[in-house]
């Protein structure tokens, strides 16, 4: 149906005054480079596409995990704890211009990417519908130890989290981000080998239990567990630990590295 009178027109105005600031700083595709057209007047200014060119949106190397029982990062989990579900967004290969998405969440602080990465996420696993057997009652993204969310500002894995609650329903789950605390500072995981980042984060995560009480009294038992990228699931396990004797875990994460 035709846009009319007064909406019609602020949608115009819209769209003109998001022409005119892409013309001044053009915005970029952040996979390829390439200058993004403006959106189109009505097209979710919070989507993914806000940030991707079309054919970078295309190529983009999803998993189908959300839908694949005994998917690779599930497998990679029960090898070390008891989960339900597991799942991410897209493959993360070293070397593909993809990796820039979870560097510009992470370090960059695009916030909106994030939030946005997460809701694509969140679409996904909802319409799988192996989420809701059984049905997630909050989420709870890994936590960054106090100083190191302080240096960076934000918590990407809560950004995501955000996301993925608006992405998995109608109304949105709650985002629980005090009943982990991370006890010890660790270093950056990149450098070390897969023993050291055992050790590394070796009882890192500590539960508060008055936060633990809450949620139970609520009834919620089923958490999915939030963070940017999985890669050897070290600490995903040392996140999960301290939950398991309580709760029921899922995990979702925007990057698997394969
Ligand atoms: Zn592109």
């Amino acid at each position: 149906m035709e846009e009319r009178g007064w909406s019609g027109f602020s949608g115009r105005l819209a769209y003109a005054l998001r022409a005119l600031a892409d013309l001044l700083m053009p915005r970029r595709c952040l996979v390829c480079g390439e200058v993004l057209e403006t959106l189109p007047a009505g097209a979710d200014r919070r989507s993914l596409s806000a940030h991707l060119c079309p054919a970078c949106m295309e190529d983009l190397p999803e998993t189908f995990f959300w839908s694949w029982e005994e998917n690779p990062v599930e497998q990679q989990l029960w090898h070390r704890v008891g989960i339900i579900h597991a799942t991410s967004l897209y493959f993360y290969r070293q070397g593909s211009e993809y990796t820039r998405l979870v560097q510009a969440v992470k370090y960059d602080g695009n916030l909106r990417l994030g939030r946005a990465l997460g809701r694509e996420l969140g679409r996904r696993m909802a319409a799988a519908g192996r989420f809701s057997k059984p049905a997630i009652q909050a989420i709870v993204p890994v936590p960054l130890h106090p100083l190191r969310r302080w240096k960076r500002g934000y918590n990407q894995a809560e950004v995501i989290a955000r996301g993925l609650a608006e992405g998995m329903g109608e109304k949105p789950l709650p985002v629980v981000t005090d009943l982990l605390r991370r006890a010890r500072y660790t270093r950056t995981q990149t450098k070390l080998s897969a023993e050291g980042k055992q050790r590394n984060v070796a009882g890192a995560f500590v539960l508060r239990p008055s936060v633990d009480a809450r949620l139970q009294a609520a009834g919620i038992r089923h958490l999915l567990i939030v963070d940017d990228v999985i890669t050897t699931g070290a600490t995903l396990s040392e996140v999960i630990k301290p939950l398991l004797p309580h709760f029921r875990i899922s995990v979702a994460t925007i990057a698997f590295v394969e």
